[in-house]
C-alpha cells in the first residue's frame, strides 16, 4: 500500500511549515506557491508525511493510502 500526498491550494498560505518537517517532500517557491516534490512517497516518510500533514496551520494537506 502507497502514499499519496493530496494539496488544496486554495487553502495554502505558503508559510513552510511543512516544508521545515520534510524538506524532502515540499518546496515552497519564491512566488510563495507549494511545489510538492514527491506526492507519492515511499512508505518509510510515513512519519514525515503525517507531521507535514500535522504542522499545515490550513489543513491544506492530505495523506491518502493508495
Ligand atoms: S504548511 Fe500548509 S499552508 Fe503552509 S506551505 Fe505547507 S501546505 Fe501550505
Amino acid at each position: 500500500m502507497g502514499l499519496r500526498i493530496e494539496l488544496d491550494e486554495s487553502k495554502c498560505s505558503g508559510l513552510g511549515l511543512c516544508e521545515a518537517e520534510a524538506p524532502e517532500l515540499f518546496e515552497v517557491n519564491d512566488d510563495g506557491s507549494l511545489s510538492v516534490l514527491d506526492a507519492t512517497p515511499s512508505g518509510d516518510r510515513r512519519a514525515e508525511c503525517e507531521a507535514a500533514v500535522a504542522a499545515c496551520p490550513t489543513e491544506a494537506l492530505r495523506l491518502v493510502e493508495s
